[in-house]
This record gives structure tokens, sequence and C-alpha cells, in this order.
């Protein structure tokens, strides 16, 4: 059965990063599309201003924290949230775990030539997958469907959307129907660390939850989207004080 919280509106699996990579294994042997999401406190954000992306959220598959912030989050509102599960944590951990056969992967967004690059970083550490395709995030709309055809003829198992949030789990949610693979994941800027294009934080900035505080330093034109942060944690203390009915 699944166990979910609500934060801010929107459910999140209460699951460990083991247990979230036994769900998307799960998901594999059923015969239909599934959605995975990993929502950190700036998506929770934008969900607060945009109903129509909230509610694709919460008809989601799999949600899990992607971030210290929701973790923090989860334990002002006394809420069991076991751990943070990041995106390409999560991805990781997929290529290291035995799905009892090799799974193919569709890598779909990001600038040209950097799926590619990801894929080949992806083949190196993993002989348990292949890569079905690849294809940039910057195709003109009247390309989607020829972009759907390659998708499904390649038989991939697992498609990783990186258009950014919240575009690409509205593209997930738009093209589900069409789409003939078992797992759509969002993965935001995955594909760019993956294919060694941008840095991860070092592990003592994950570790201590200041993962934002390198973004900021390496990204500093986010900072109006970073202020977020500090927006996103004000309204969970407001919940919290039982001032925000959110
Ligand atoms: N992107 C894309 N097409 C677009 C907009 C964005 O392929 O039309 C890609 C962009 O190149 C980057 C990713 O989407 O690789 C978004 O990364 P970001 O770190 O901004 O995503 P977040 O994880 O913050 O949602």
């Amino acid at each position: 059965m699944r166990k979910t919280v609500e934060i801010l509106g929107v459910s999140i699996d209460c699951v460990t990063m083991n247990q979230a990579v036994q769900t998307v294994k799960g998901f594999l042997s059923e015969d239909r599309v599934h959605t995975v999401y990993t929502p950190n406190a700036e998506i929770l954000m934008c969900a607060q201003r945009d109903p129509y992306f909230k509610s694709i959220l919460n008809q989601s598959d799999l949600v899990v924290a992607d971030g210290a912030g929701v973790i923090l989050a989860a334990r002002i509102l006394g809420l069991d949230l076991p751990e943070k599960v990041s995106g390409i944590d999560l991805i990781k951990n997929f290529l290291s775990e035995d799905m009892g056969r090799k799974v193919r992967y569709y890598l779909y967004g990001s600038k040209p030539g950097v799926a590619e690059a990801a894929a080949e970083n992806m083949l190196r550490v993993s002989s348990r997958i292949e890569i079905a395709g690849c294809s940039h995030g910057y195709h003109p709309p009247d390309k989607e469907e020829e972009i759907i055809n390659l998708i499904n003829s390649s038989n991939a198992d697992i498609l990783l959307v990186a258009l950014g949030a919240p575009k690409q789990e509205k593209w997930i949610h738009e093209h589900k129907k069409d789409l003939n693979v078992k797992v759509c994941m969002g993965v935001g800027g995955s594909l760019d660390v993956l294919s060694g294009n941008k840095k991860p934080a070092p592990e003592f900035l994950r570790r201590h939850g200041l993962e934002w505080l390198y973004r900021l330093c390496k990204e500093p034109w986010r900072y109006k989207r970073m202020m977020d942060l500090p927006r996103f944690m004000l309204k969970v203390l407001a919940v919290k004080a039982g001032l925000d009915k959110t």
C-alpha cells in the first residue's frame, strides 16, 4: 500500500532510496506507463502558483522528496518522510540495481549533445543498461510527434525527460497516453550532471542540506528562482502555526 504525506497540497511518497528503487523496479514489470517526479522546495512553490502543475504532481505514481528543504518541511509539520531521494541519486541507483535484465533508457532533453554524453557515461558505469536513444530538448513544437515516434520505436523501458520543471512534468502528463515506455521520469538538470557538463555539489554540502548554496554560487542568475526556498520555509511555518490553510 502506498504511504504518502502531504506538503503544501502535494502528496509525497514516504520512501527510502532503496524503497524508491524497488518501486520503480515493480513498475518495469507492469504493462502501463508510470510517472516519477522529484520535487524540491522550488518545485513545490511553483506548484502553489500553478494548480494544473500541482494536480499533475498529485496524479503521479511516485513522487520523491528531492531536497533537504522538503525533508525539513516534513519535520516541521510532524510528518514522517524517511529521507531525501534526489533524482540524480535515484538514477545512479537504478544503474547499479540488478533489474533481472538489461533495462533500456531513452534520454530526452537538455542541450544538443548532452544526452549522448550522459548516455556514454551511463554505459561506462553500468553493464546492466542499454541506451535506446537520445534527443535534445530544443525542438520546435511541430517535431513533438516525431520524437514520440522515435521513443516508441526504440523499445525503451525508462524515459528520462530533462526539460526543467514544470515543463517536463507537463510534457510527460500530456503525452503519457501516447507513449509505450514503462516509466517516465522528470529529471531536470540530471543529464547535465551525468554528461559531466555540470558538477554536482560537493558531498559535504549535499549531506548538510546546503546544495542550494553551491547552486547559488555556480549559477547566481538563478537567485530569483531560489528566493522560493525561504518563501517555501515561511509558508511551511505558517501552515504549522495554522495561519495558512494550504
Ligand atoms: N531544457 C530543455 N529544453 C527546454 C528548457 C530546458 O532541454 O526548453 C533543459 C536544460 O538544457 C537543462 C534542463 O532542461 O538541461 C533544466 O535544468 P535545470 O537545472 O534548470 O532544471 P531543474 O532541475 O532546476 O528543474
